[in-house]
């Protein structure tokens, strides 16, 4: 099944929503006129919308011509990033500071260009709801929707999201059963020693010296203490101390991320980040207050899921941009929190080869509008697949 030739008629329509949300960005759970640029087109389209959770979320539901207790979710992000953008088109941001620099303005578009082609054609049996959810940048807005009660108020069988990915071949569909990102905590270590002057360091006890021990003796939980063939990143990416050069500071703040894709391994990580830093600190002297702030859960994709959902891709891109079983990542994506609620599938699509660093979260970014008619088509293909009209008991 190539592109559904009804949704690439609205390419151009898909087009400029997806600009017009790129031009008018805005950060998590403040996405007032985007929520309402999505409930209208829901309405227009005769989609039944909900408002609410989460604050700005919105969930379109939408009866197949077949009846059928099945239902499903589709799931899409609205947020942009607290970021500047550098590009200089017409319909770069008009806000400063913030930016679509992770193409959440591409999956609200895909989204709402599958709900219209659905909403005319209801060619399935059962239920689907369009979940476009706040805040994924951190704000963990899926958790919040989930928490309010999204499964409850729109209950579904399975639920799937889909990302657009640079670097990977364009139009492409990749992915994989079992952990696919990564759990992202947090950890704050507050070293208290005893200031004092820069020339009589014997009479301090300088927190500087212990942060730089510990910040090495961190490392050695991914080196050494850890299996090889497991995954874990230990990044301390903050050091703040001192404000004079011939004063001793009293306190030294650390802060980082912790990733990993292994439960167990995520808690014994956060045991020896207290350990260490505790002893450490305990040698000289000094005291340690630790926080840990658990982030996102790791994203696992379900086993059956995954394959209905590359089944899908399959028969749209073929079998070469179909890419299984691709290595998990160590970037994060709160639609864990769906996948630990439903079983269900998360793929990336591939958005092409990225000229002069036009990753997810740089400056020059800007989702790939050539992908839209392909998102649109498998989300709508999803549909039409998972609830099959000819299953349905009427
Ligand atoms: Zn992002
Ligand atoms: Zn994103």
């Amino acid at each position: 099944m190539p592109i559904t030739n009804r949704i690439a008629e609205f390419h151009d329509d898909m087009t400029a929503w997806r600009r017009d949300i790129h031009a008018n960005p805005e950060l998590g759970f403040e996405e007032y006129r985007t929520s309402d640029l999505v409930a209208g087109k829901l309405g227009e389209f005769g989609i039944t919308v909900h408002r609410g959770l989460a604050g700005t979320g919105v969930v379109g539901t939408l009866q197949g011509r077949a009846s059928s207790d099945r239902a499903i979710a589709l799931r899409a992000d609205m947020d942009a990033l607290p970021m500047p953008e550098a590009n200089q088109f017409d319909y770069a941001s008009r806000v400063p500071g913030k930016m679509h620099g992770c193409g959440h303005d591409g999956h609200t578009a895909m989204l709402l260009g599958a709900a219209r082609y659905l909403a005319e054609t209801r060619n399935f049996a059962g239920t689907v709801h369009f979940v476009f959810q706040p805040a994924e940048e951190g704000g963990g807005g899926g958790k919040v929707m989930v928490d309010q009660g999204l499964f409850s108020l729109f209950p579904a069988d399975e639920v799937y999201g889909l990302h657009n990915m640079p670097g990977l071949p364009f139009g492409s569909f990749s992915g994989r059963a079992g952990p696919m990102m990564a759990a992202t905590d947090r950890i704050d270590i507050e070293i208290t020693g005893k200031g004092g002057h820069a020339a009589y360091p014997h009479r301090t006890i300088d927190p500087v010296v212990i942060g730089a021990q510990l910040v090495t003796a961190l490392q050695t939980i991914a080196s050494r203490t850890t299996d090889p063939l497991e995954s874990v990143v230990v990044s301390i990416t903050q050091f703040h101390a001192g404000s004079a050069d011939n004063v001793i500071a009293e306190t030294a703040r650390l802060g980082g991320t912790i990733r990993t894709f292994n439960p167990v391994l995520r808690r014994s990580v956060e045991a020896q980040i207290r350990a260490l830093s505790s002893g450490i600190a305990a040698a000289f002297g000094a005291t340690v207050e630790i926080t840990w702030r658990p982030g996102y859960p790791p994203t696992v994709n379900h086993a059956a899921q995954i394959d209905k959902a590359f089944g899908v891709a399959q028969s749209l891109v073929g079998d070469s941009q179909t890419l299984r079983d691709t290595p998990p990542m160590m970037a994060g994506e709160d639609f864990a929190y769906m996948l630990e609620a439903k079983p269900g599938a998360y793929l990336c699509l591939g958005a092409g080869p990225i000229d002069n660093g036009q990753a997810l979260h740089q400056v020059n970014y800007d989702f790939n509008d050539a992908l839209l008619p392909i998102g649109a088509s498998y989300w709508a293909q999803l549909v039409e697949t998972l609830l099959p009209r000819d299953s349905a008991g009427q």
